[in-house]
C-alpha cells in the first residue's frame, strides 16, 4: 500500500469536507482582510490567504499557485496598490474586473498620487486625513467599513444567503464597538506614555484611541533607515517618557536592539498581520484585543525590559 498516496488523500478530503460544496472561493491579500470576510460571512465561503505566516506584503513575490487561485476567485480582496506593490500590475488586469474589491485607490488623475478611502468617508470622532497611511485594517471603525465593503460584494454572489450576511455584519458591528469601548477603556493608562513603532502599520491604531505614539523607526519596513533618522528617533527616546517601542514578528530585530542600546526603553510585540489569530467570525475582534494587550505591556508594572 502506498501510504503517502492515502495520507494525502485523506487531507483532501478533510479539506473539501470542510466547506459546503457551493460555498464561494474568495481570495484576501492578508490575514486580517480573511478575518474580516469570516465576520461577514461565517463559513459561507472558502476564503483563503495569499501572504502565508512570516512574510510581509510589502515586499512578498506571489508563487504560480496563488496566481491560479487569484485566476479562480470568485471575489477578491486586498487594501491597495500603496500596500500589497506585489499585487498592483497583476490585479489592475481586465481579467480580473468585477471581482477585485481594494479598500484603498489612487486617485483619478496622473500627477496625483494620493489616496482617497472607501472606507475614510466616515465621522467617528476623528479625522482620518488624507488617506497616506494604507495599514486602514488596525483602525476599528475602518476595519468596520472595510467589512460592510466586503458584505456589499459578497452578497452579489450566487449562492450566498443576503438574510444571514446582514445578519452577521450587524452582530460583527455590535461586538466590534463594544470590543472599542473596552479597549478604550484599558488603555487609558497609557496616557503620558511616549510610544514608538516599528513602521507605519501602527499609527491608525494609535490615532484611533488616542494614543501618544512618538516616533516611527522605519518609513519603508523593507530597509533599514538611515543615520541620520536613526539619530533622530535615538533622541526622542532619550527626551522619552518610560518610551516603548513596539515590534512586530515580520521584521528583523537586531538593528532596533543596537539602536536602543544603554536606553531605558521597553518593547512589546504586537502583530499588524494577526498570524497567530484563529480564522473564525470572531477572529477581527480577537485581533483588536491582541493590539491592546500588546500596548498595555507598555505599562511599567507589566513591562519586560
Ligand atoms: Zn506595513
Ligand atoms: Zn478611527
Amino acid at each position: 500500500m502506498n501510504f503517502s498516496t492515502s495520507a494525502f488523500t485523506l487531507g483532501l478530503t478533510a479539506a473539501i469536507a470542510t466547506f459546503p460544496a457551493s460555498a464561494a472561493n474568495v481570495v484576501t491579500s492578508i490575514k486580517p482582510l480573511e478575518l474580516l470576510v469570516k465576520a461577514v460571512a461565517g463559513d459561507s465561503v472558502s476564503v483563503s490567504t495569499i501572504v502565508p505566516p512570516g512574510s510581509s506584503p510589502h515586499n512578498y513575490s506571489m508563487k504560480p499557485s496563488q496566481r491560479r487561485a487569484l485566476e479562480q476567485a470568485e471575489a477578491i480582496f486586498w487594501v491597495g496598490p500603496e500596500m500589497e506593490t506585489f499585487l498592483s500590475r497583476l490585479l489592475g488586469g481586465h481579467e480580473f474586473d468585477g471581482r477585485v474589491v481594494a479598500f484603498t485607490e489612487i486617485s483619478e488623475g496622473e500627477d496625483n498620487h494620493r489616496e482617497d478611502e472607501h472606507s475614510g468617508h466616515d465621522d467617528h470622532g476623528h479625522d482620518h486625513g488624507d488617506g497616506e497611511d494604507p495599514h486602514i485594517w488596525t483602525d476599528p471603525q475602518l476595519a468596520l467599513n472595510m467589512a460592510r465593503d466586503i458584505h456589499a460584494r459578497l452578497i452579489t454572489l450566487e449562492d450566498m444567503k443576503k438574510e444571514e450576511l446582514d445578519a452577521n455584519l450587524a452582530r460583527f458591528e455590535q461586538d466590534l464597538n463594544a470590543a472599542e469601548r473596552d479597549i478604550k477603556a484599558s488603555l487609558a493608562p497609557l496616557q503620558g506614555i511616549s510610544l514608538f513603532a516599528y513602521h507605519s502599520a501602527f499609527e491608525r491604531f494609535a490615532e484611533h484611541y488616542e494614543l501618544q505614539l512618538d516616533g516611527v523607526l522605519t518609513l519603508n519596513p523593507e530597509l533599514s533607515p538611515g543615520a541620520r533618522h536613526i539619530a533622530e528617533v535615538q533622541d526622542k527616546l532619550r527626551q522619552a517618557n518610560q518610551p516603548c517601542l513596539l515590534t512586530e514578528p515580520q521584521f528583523n530585530r537586531q538593528w532596533w536592539r543596537s539602536i536602543t542600546e544603554g536606553l531605558n526603553v521597553t518593547f512589546s510585540t504586537w502583530d499588524p498581520l494577526a498570524t497567530d489569530i484563529e480564522s473564525t467570525s470572531e477572529g477581527y475582534i480577537q485581533f483588536q484585543q491582541s493590539i491592546a494587550d500588546a500596548v498595555l505591556e507598555c505599562l511599567p508594572e507589566q513591562a519586560q525590559h
